[in-house]
């Protein structure tokens, strides 16, 4: 059996695929991303994720969860509510990170999956998708993103992603229809057509609690921009590889030290 070709992520191929703002654009049709993320346990999952989303290319970030109120203070140009149901429209949601696994998380996650719209699947809402029944939730028509780590691979996989990790990423988008970004120190990015992608980028800096949080942000907003699940995914991984680096330069790295470097790091690839 041919091992399918591994394509290696490029500056050019970021630059290309990045969305930036026409003449005529204004905050809706730049996107709108939705993040059902948080709880009153973890909030700061809330706060992470939407730093991300707001530093890409979407024009509105909407928070929906119990740190509604946190996040307005720390960040007001997001609109928060405290519910999925009770958001206004967004064009991408980003769900699971801190969100917990209990009723209240199901809810929310059933009400993201139920809409048209492209899904970042993180964390808890993995989690949450265990066992057979729930897997039909990624039968739908709008893309999925999953983003896990080695223990959230394993536990929606039932095993670890191995040695073969981008053969394993491949394995899981095809089983799951979604497209999988298996996290690590070279982060993989498989599609459910067998299309698969390494990212050179990265830092051991962005093993810090709150990291993924931040990548899940930012590749929502560019879901929400209209980037396709795989150069979305693809893109925030590279990014936010060299943010991670670009953090490090300054000494030990915090999550949001991560987010704060995207600014700079897109406009060196933008300029
Ligand atoms: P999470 O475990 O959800 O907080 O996500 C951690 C983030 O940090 C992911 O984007 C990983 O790819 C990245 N990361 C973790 N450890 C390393 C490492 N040793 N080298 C490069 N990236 C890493
Ligand atoms: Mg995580």
């Amino acid at each position: 059996v041919m091992s399918p070709a591994v394509q290696l992520a490029e500056t050019s191929d970021i630059a290309e695929w990045w969305p930036v703002p026409g003449a005529t654009s204004d905050k809706y049709t730049r996107g709108v991303v939705g993040l059902a993320t948080g709880s009153a346990g973890y909030p700061g999952a809330a706060l992470l994720g939407c730093t991300g989303a707001l530093a890409g290319p979407s024009g509105m970030v909407r928070y929906a969860g119990s740190a509604h109120a946190e996040v307005v203070r720390a960040h007001p140009s997001v609109v928060a509510a405290p519910r999925v149901a009770d958001s206004g429209r967004v064009q991408a949601w980003v769900c699971g990170s801190g969100l917990g696994t209990g009723a209240d998380a199901r809810t929310e996650l059933r009400s993201v999956l139920a809409t048209s719209l492209p899904v970042l699947l993180d964390a808890d809402a993995i989690t949450l998708l265990v066992g057979g029944k729930h897997a039909e939730d990624l039968r739908r028509d709008a893309p999925v993103v999953l983003t896990p780590h080695d223990g959230e691979f394993k536990r929606l996989a039932g095993e670890s992603p191995g040695a073969d990790r981008a053969g394993a990423a491949a394995r899981l988008a095809a089983w799951t229809n979604a497209v999988v970004l298996l996290k690590g120190d070279r982060t993989i990015v498989a599609t459910p057509a067998g299309e698969i992608w390494v990212n050179p980028t990265g830092s051991a800096a962005l093993a810090t609690a709150g990291s993924g949080d931040v990548l899940a942000g930012l590749l929502g907003s560019l879901l929400a921009a209209g980037l396709p699940a795989v150069k979305a995914a693809v893109a925030a991984a590279f990014v936010h590889g060299l943010a991670g680096r670009h953090a490090a330069l300054d000494g030990p790295v915090t999550a949001p030290d991560v987010a704060a470097a995207i600014r700079p790091v897109l406009g060196r690839i933008l300029q």
